[in-house]
């Protein structure tokens, strides 16, 4: 069977390259939206770059690196406002978490592909997927502002 390794990619992969695309790609993100990138939102950023799957906000406070200065959850929440406004970190509704996003661009709809056995997460965007939601909304009278839609299945390391 073929493994989709951009959207799933081998456990052995070089992830430090994962990591450095997306600091990368904020960096650039933040500057043309005249935008701060603090280092408390790299801090979350990079925890969540460091894995294909998402994070809880309380998990990020524990990862959080905090010095000298007592750990504050404003901190974080505050911190992912900002990194969802700008197109770069996702909520997961279903799982109450963050992913980052793997293809920052602006603000987007998606379609995340969840594996329910080891927790791995592909964003895809498709944009056939994305008008036919669109129009089947629209049959409804309903106007959506951003399609983001969680899709729970098996990833092809664990055999979908
Ligand atoms: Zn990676
Ligand atoms: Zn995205
Ligand atoms: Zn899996």
């Amino acid at each position: 069977m073929d493994i989709d390794v951009a959207h799933f990619p081998d456990p052995k992969h070089d992830h430090r390259a994962c990591i450095d695309a997306g600091l990368e790609a904020a960096e650039r993100i933040c500057q043309e939206n005249a935008a701060r990138f603090t280092p408390d939102r790299r801090q979350v950023l990079e925890i969540l770059l460091r894995r294909h799957s998402a994070a809880g906000a309380y998990d990020i406070i524990e990862s959080m690196d905090w010095g000298d200065r007592k750990r504050a959850s404003s901190v974080v929440y505050r911190a992912l406002d900002f990194l969802a406004e700008n197109g770069l970190v996702h909520k997961l509704h279903s799982r109450n978490a963050f992913i980052a996003c793997s293809h920052p661009d602006g603000v987007h709809g998606a379609q995340f592909l969840i594996c329910t056995r080891c927790d791995r997460i592909a964003e895809i965007a498709d944009r056939k997927v994305e008008r036919g939601v669109i129009a089947a909304a629209r049959v409804a009278g309903f106007t959506v502002r951003r399609p983001m839609i969680e899709i729970e299945g098996l990833c092809p390391h664990c055999g979908g």
